[in-house]
């Protein structure tokens, strides 16, 4: 029965069995945490055999890899993911560990030099804002916070933002980019379909050049045997005759090691050339030690794709149990929605209104560590207060378990408390 369907004196009743259930919970006294999106040690482990890799110092071409030089990164890298993100490899470049280090140089250049397209540098332009589809990732948010541009929100539905409120956004010539997860987003496992892919690229923008940043960090994080390709983000903006509209970016954090993986950044050939010339200097090169250690490690696109399947099965036991936990206590109470993703690395519970604050301070005083309320949002300012994200990758799966009946518990108990008044 739906919690807002009960009389006072039966909610009354329920608060108290739930405190009872509460205080059993802080009995246990555990030590657990859900706030981190990282590979578990058994996860990193799949990757080992990098540790023994390159055997060879030389690259396909010969060149030594121990030396400078190859801005663009190692060509037969550069392949895989070409493959694996369905571009062209001219489009891609190869580059150190982070693909959020390659966001933060797009977003500083384009601030203080402008893209190829730019009437002038951002940072001369009275106001910059961004168009933030929430709930989102929060290093997005806290990279624009920490540059100065300002950023408005916009729905994140299953198949991809909103396109009618980007649309009337985007008629304001100081709305200069967009973050866009195309692919199982950062937190909501959202996939953004063609249809809305392709109107994002085609749409008219008052700024000559607008940016979508494709930040593809879960292209073949597949939870489930449907390995669902992203949208051609590349090709249908260069069709409707935008092709510097989207920069895609990748790594492989989450494929092999996450502090020491190879990040990409995909995009027109005028974009390419833009950021490779800002990049010659600041670099003489990438570490192709580690992509070529990557290259070996793989062979090929399939490699990655098989490599990735060995993920999924340690993962994916997580997420059925994070799905468990929250239908076997939530279900059918009204008082929260969760999503089911077939891919990436979190699940986005939304609990009842104004209660989200106090759900993850209940957990944290019961031992179990939750993101901040709100942290998916700009400025950590979630108004409805419902929203947390899960990330059940780290922890063994018997602390995924024995956290997740915990979060159940405090999420019925904050409902209760405020619909009992
Ligand atoms: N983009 C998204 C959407 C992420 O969720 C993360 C990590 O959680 C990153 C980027 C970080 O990428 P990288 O490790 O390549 O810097």
């Amino acid at each position: 029965q739906p919690l807002t369907d009960l009389t006072p004196d039966q909610l009354a009743e329920r608060l108290t069995a739930l405190r009872a259930d509460y205080a059993a919970l802080q009995a246990k006294g555990l030590k657990l945490d859900l706030t981190r999106g990282k590979p578990g040690a058994d996860q990193l482990d799949l990757s080992d055999g990098l540790l023994g890799l390159p055997t060879s110092t030389k690259d396909r071409a010969g060149t030594d890899v121990r030396n400078y030089g190859g801005l663009d990164g190692l060509v037969e890298l550069r392949e895989i993911f070409a493959d694996l993100l369905g571009v062209d490899v001219a489009q891609v470049v190869a580059g150190g560990n982070s693909s959020l280090t390659m966001m933060y140089q797009v977003v500083s250049w384009l601030l203080s030099h402008g893209g190829p397209d730019s009437p002038r540098p951002w940072s001369q332009e009275e106001t910059v804002k961004f168009i933030c589809p929430v709930p989102g990732y929060d290093r997005h948010f806290t990279m624009l916070a920490e540059l100065g541009i300002e950023m408005v929100t916009v729905p994140m539905h299953a198949d991809g933002p909103d396109v009618p409120a980007v649309r009337a956004l985007v008629e304001d010539p100081s709305v200069k980019g967009m973050w866009l997860v195309p692919t199982y987003a950062n937190p909501t496992g959202a996939v953004c379909s063609t249809e809305v892919a392709a109107e994002l690229m085609a749409m008219p923008t008052a700024a000559p050049d607008f940016r979508i940043l494709w930040d593809n960090a879960y292209a073949v994080h597949h939870l489930t045997d449907v390995e669902t390709k992203s949208a051609d983000a590349l090709a249908l903006a260069s069709a409707s005759g935008h092709p510097n509209r989207p920069i895609m970016f990748a790594s492989t954090s989450k494929i092999t090691f996450a502090g020491a993986g190879v990040a990409v950044i995909a995009a027109s050939p005028e974009n390419k050339e833009w950021y490779l010339k800002r990049l010659s200097f600041a670099s003489i090169g990438p570490d192709k030690i580690n992509q070529l250690r990557h290259v070996e490690f793989f062979g090929d696109a399939d490699g990655v794709r098989a490599h990735m399947r060995k993920h999924r099965d340690l993962i994916a036991p997580k997420f059925a149990a994070v799905q468990d936990a929250l239908t076997s206590r939530l279900d059918g109470l009204g008082i929260a929605t969760w999503s089911k993703p077939t891919g990436g690395y979190f699940v986005d519970l939304d609990v009842l209104d104004g209660t989200a604050t106090r759900v993850v301070q209940l957990a944290k005083e019961a031992g179990i560590a939750l993101t901040p309320a709100g942290s998916a949002f700009p400025h950590g300012n979630d108004p409805d207060d419902r929203n947390i994200r899960l990330a059940p990758t780290f922890p063994v799966l018997a602390e995924v378990e024995a956290a997740m009946a915990g979060v159940a518990v405090c999420a019925e108990l904050a409902a209760t408390e405020k619909l009992a008044g």
